[in-house]
């Protein structure tokens, strides 16, 4: 992706002074972006910065080094997910194909009524394949993925946070079609407090205000999804914009027994159908990222059994993985999310879900 010239470049020189102003009303120069090398935003013909660094205004301009760690940081090169590397989420994977895949490859047909949204919500317990499954969506798709972790924008970011929105909108829109991920949304978008200090406030409404802007441009492809186990906690402003919410929730037996399949793949094992449909009901209450771990501290188990021997062992001497081992695994590896926790997630479903 990164080097690829945009098809629809609208990202403007020297228009950007304002948060409230969009940037593509003011008619300039256009830009293209080349993200393997210095500041990212050039201008099509020679290769010069063509974005003015306007003077320091807050919620303001492109600040090159902004652009930069976007592009650096935030744009995730290779996510090369495929559909295949998730198992189970039928259903997640058929509503997002809807939403924003078949969009992007067919978009005469997603006008009017068919209009794509732009903002959709993935919700549900940790490590159950939200961040997965928006990184297929953009390699499906081939749109560019913008990676921004919720804590790391507030944390790395200290007081840009609002200027970092900003950017990465006009980023997003030069570099279209684009997916922006936001991890962990909750923690930013959060229902208002009283003690809530003034940066996340404008960084909330900095947010607010550029989705509309690409919401209401219906020749941009730029999606929103947002991921969060906490949804109850998402600012209404914000859940009203992510109209789509899909539910991610923990695997069920079905998709448990093709995760334990998945995650096995390529592994010496010894397990008879018997002692898989065990493991399957024995993990009830397990993520995709804990069977993931549970995975992995079982195949230790027969490397701590070699000893000293392990300097010298042929690796196809390694004995395979049995029942046993998982037994043990399942000793050290819990179920991460508490039964509680679960079922409120469900009640939200309920309420406020898409499915
Ligand atoms: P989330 O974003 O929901 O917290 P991730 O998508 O980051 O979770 O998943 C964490 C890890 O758990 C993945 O890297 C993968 O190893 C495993 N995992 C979770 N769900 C699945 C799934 N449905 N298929 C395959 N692997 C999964």
């Amino acid at each position: 992706l990164g080097g690829r010239k945009c098809t629809s470049p609208k990202l403007q020189a020297g228009v950007v002074s304002s948060s409230a102003s969009h940037p593509r009303k003011a008619a300039a120069q256009k830009v293209s972006v080349s993200s393997r090398t210095g500041p990212a935003l050039r201008s099509q013909g020679n290769n010069a910065p063509t974005l003015q660094k306007p003077a320091q205004r807050s919620g303001g301009g492109h600040d090159d080094k902004l652009v930069e760690m976007i592009n650096s940081v935030i744009v995730d090169r290779s996510p090369s997910v495929k559909w295949d590397d998730i198992a189970g989420l039928e259903m997640a994977k058929q509503a997002l194909t809807e939403m924003v895949i078949l969009p992007t490859k067919r978009r005469d047909l997603f006008t009017g009524l068919r209009k794509p949204a732009k903002g959709l919500l993935l919700f549900g317990p940790p490590g159950t394949g939200k961040t997965l499954l928006a990184k297929a969506v953009a390699s499906e798709s081939e749109a560019t993925f913008f990676n921004v972790s919720a804590s790391s924008l507030t944390s790395k970011w200290v007081g840009e946070g609002e200027k970092l929105v900003h950017t990465l909108f006009q980023v997003a829109i030069s570099r279209q079609p684009s997916v922006i991920f936001i991890d962990e949304i909750d923690s930013i978008m959060s229902t208002r407090t009283e003690n809530e200090n003034e940066a996340s406030r404008r960084l909330k409404s900095e947010f607010l205000v550029q989705f509309d802007g690409v919401a209401s441009n219906s020749s941009d492809l730029v999606t929103v999804i947002g991921a969060t186990n906490k949804p109850q906690e998402l600012d209404d402003a914000v859940l009203r914009r992510l109209v789509k919410r899909i539910y991610i929730p923990l695997p069920d037996a079905n998709a448990r027994r093709v995760l334990l399949k998945h995650k096995l793949k390529g592994q010496a094992f010894s397990l008879p159908d018997r002692d898989v449909e065990r493991l399957v009901a024995e993990t009830d209450g397990y993520s995709g990222s804990d069977l993931q771990a549970l995975c992995e501290e079982a195949a230790m188990m027969p490397i701590r059994e070699l000893g000293a021997d392990i300097l010298t062992v042929q690796a196809n001497q390694v004995r395979r993985l049995r029942y046993g081992d998982f037994q043990k695994a399942m000793t050290v590896i819990k179920p991460s999310l508490q039964r509680s926790k679960w079922a409120e997630l469900e009640r939200w479903n309920r309420e406020f879900g898409s499915n």
